[in-house]
């Protein structure tokens, strides 16, 4: 006797899992109709399932043709299950490859097999069969395990040479479900005549709402308008043919808005301009990518301009509801897609800088998207594989500059960073260091940058040469780290280096009113460290904040030289002056010329920095200009 008193409440479940995805705003994306194509064959199989084991059960009572035909549907939804399930594992692993169609007529075959084997069942016996004493398996049975243990084996395989495109939840979910279906078709074997294969069926589509559906993943404010990773699926699913005019509205100076108003009205306003574009572009789709921006995938015939306009004039207004009021202005981004076969992150990267450029603008122009904007992503792109490269391999160079007294005598040094790319070309640090305080390995940059400068201290001291100080520049972020004194103690101490040899450049944007970084720049003062105000003249300018670090020096910036160069004016030489009445010495960046030279030590500078001495050269040429003294 089958036993399928476990077969209703899983259909109920599933009728559930099926109100909530309706319920949800969705994408029309490949992967979203294969999980409802994989819901629609489970209810089949389910259904035939349960008729099929009443029939079978009853035998004598029903006609030997319905048992037959009952059965046969089982097994055809049977095998589509694995098939569906299957492709829907392709789906998700987000890759543009295309099989060669004669492996996918190959990996497709197992499923037509099953198929015809189930319609011929009935005449042939091949897979059941039902005479005088009930229903049978056939002598081809076991090809309902091995076509499923298949599919399970092949998506793992194509799971594995794409998983760079997933995350850890995706491919998690991936192997999760996978995994219960193969324990499902292996209790269906020890326990035939119990229906649980259909529970672990559930159990696993479950699992992929959970890991692929669910809309956290794909909806943005409380769930309105869908999200940058669903902009970013959308169009990889598109590739070969993105007929869009692509437009951006962004919220100008997001991060004020969220201050004033807060962060509730401010999401609530949100909402209500993602319900307007909506409404406006009510063909299309829109996106928000966070930060107050949105994107529009528009017509290709659209008018950018009129529609912009119309936008702009709507923020005239305020948004207003019982909870909110809201005054904005927006900015507009344009980008037409139609010049591409495909989007990839270059693209969308773009797309992002750009909106946050028109995002901090204040203007209501429309930003266009050119070649050139695209290249340079595409070029930044590429400078920051070189320097996590770098990184990586511990393959930064050190450059230094000689730092000369009034005399041209060389008494210190800076240390620059300097990387090459794959033609051994330099790559300036003005180009990779924002890059890396982006994404977040400026520490560890620091810190090799800072161990190999006194690796070169220790080499000077060893080869008897000397030099009086060496500078190191410190990106703002190196102080977000709470072991920074700690850690740099711990390298001079591993090199025998005086930490007062070192001087540490910071700029002014790092002198924040703030404790912790008093703190952290009191520790490393207590350590030896002597601190060095680098860039001074190109920010807000604040004296009472330079009197909280103890500066032995400050740099001026070669701007203010050049300036003086061109235009000689008494505030320079008054600040200099007010300088070393407080007590700092200081050093003019940027002498370029004899003649900038003798201005500088004119108005009173202590020590010159500039080509006119020499570029920043790599350390061991360095190491020969010290021998050479
Ligand atoms: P910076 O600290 O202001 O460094 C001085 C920059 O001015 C250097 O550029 C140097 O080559 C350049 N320079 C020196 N003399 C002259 C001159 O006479 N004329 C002109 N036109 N330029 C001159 P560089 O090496 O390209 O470095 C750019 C910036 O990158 C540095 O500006 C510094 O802020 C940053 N940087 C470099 N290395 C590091 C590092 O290891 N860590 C951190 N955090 N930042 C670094
Ligand atoms: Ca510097
Ligand atoms: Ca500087």
């Amino acid at each position: 006797m089958w036993s399928y008193s476990f077969e209703i409440p899983t259909l109920l479940v599933l009728l559930i899992i099926l109100s909530f995805y309706f319920s949800r705003r969705r994408l029309s994306l490949k992967r979203n109709l294969l999980f409802i194509q994989m819901i629609a064959v489970e209810t089949f199989v389910i259904v035939f399932d349960t008729a099929a084991s009443i029939a079978d059960n009853n035998y004598m009572l029903v006609p030997q043709w319905l048992v037959d035909t009952l059965n046969m549907l089982y097994f055809i939804g049977f095998f589509t299950r694995s098939f569906a399930m299957y492709r829907f594992t392709v789906s998700v692993t987000k890759t543009t490859y295309k099989v060669k169609s004669f492996i996918r007529q190959l990996i497709y075959a197992p499923f037509y097999l099953g198929l015809v084997f189930s319609i011929i069942s009935p005449f042939t016996g091949f897979i059941f069969y039902v005479d005088e004493q009930g229903y049978h398996a056939g002598p081809f049975y076991s090809l309902v395990y091995w076509i499923g243990f298949f599919y399970i084996f092949i998506a793992l395989i194509y799971v594995f040479c794409c998983r760079k495109n997933n995350q850890r939840r995706e491919l998690f979910g991936i192997f999760y479900y996978n995994l219960v279906i193969f324990t499902g078709l292996i209790v269906r074997a020890y326990l035939p005549k119990t229906l649980l294969m259909d529970t672990f069926v559930l159990m696993a589509i479950l699992i992929v709402y959970l890991a692929f559906e669910n809309p956290e993943y794909y909806l943005d404010l409380k769930g309105s308008v869908f999200n940058s990773g669903s902009l970013r699926e959308y169009l990889r699913e598109k590739s070969g043919n993105i007929n869009y005019k692509c437009i951006g509205v962004v919220v100008h100076r997001y991060q004020v808005i969220r201050e004033v108003y807060g962060a509730d009205q401010t999401d609530a306003g949100l909402v209500m301009i993602g319900k307007y574009l909506e409404s406006l572009f009510f063909e299309s789709k829109v996106f928000y990518c966070r930060k107050g921006r949105f994107v529009i995938l528009a017509d290709p015939k659209t008018d950018v301009e009129g529609i912009c306009e119309i936008i702009f004039k709507r923020f005239e207004k305020p948004w207003k509801s019982d909870k909110v009021e809201l005054y904005l202005t927006a900015g507009f981004v344009s980008l037409d897609f139609s010049g591409f076969q495909e989007c990839d992150d270059e693209l969308l990267t773009t797309l992002a800088k750009t909106l946050d450029k028109a995002g901090n603008s204040e203007s209501g122009e429309i930003f266009y998207i050119s070649d050139d904007d695209i290249e340079k992503t595409r070029n930044e792109i590429r400078i920051r594989r070189y320097v996590e490269n770098a990184i990586d391999n511990n393959s930064i160079e050190l450059f230094l500059q000689p730092l000369v007294d009034k005399n041209g005598k060389i008494v210190g040094a800076e240390a620059l960073s300097r990387i090459r790319d794959s033609e051994g070309n330099l790559i300036s640090p003005g180009l990779f260091i924002p890059l890396v305080e982006n994404s977040g390995r400026i520490n560890e940059m620091g810190e090799q940058i800072f161990e190999k400068t006194c690796a070169f201290m220790c080499r000077i001291k060893d080869n008897g040469l000397s030099i009086e100080w060496i500078n190191v520049n410190l990106s703002p972020i190196q102080f977000t780290r709470t072991d920074l004194a700690d850690k740099c103690a711990e390298i001079v101490k591993e090199y025998q280096v005086d930490p007062g040899l070192i001087h540490l450049e910071i700029t002014e944007g790092s002198v924040i009113d703030d404790s912790f970084m008093t703190r952290q720049i009191n520790a490393l003062v207590d350590k030896g460290f002597k601190f060095v105000l680098d860039d001074y003249g190109t920010g807000y300018s604040n004296l009472s904040r330079l009197k909280k670090v103890p500066f032995i020096n400050i740099k001026l910036d070669k701007s203010l030289v050049w300036n003086y160069d061109k235009k000689p004016d008494a505030i320079l030489p008054n600040m200099v002056s007010t300088f070393k009445y407080m007590g700092f010495g200081i050093t003019a960046e940027g002498i370029e010329t004899g003649k900038m030279a003798s201005e500088m030590i004119g108005i009173g500078c202590d020590y010159l920095q500039g080509y006119y001495y020499s570029e920043p050269i790599p350390e061991n040429d360095f190491f020969e200009m010290l021998s050479q003294r």
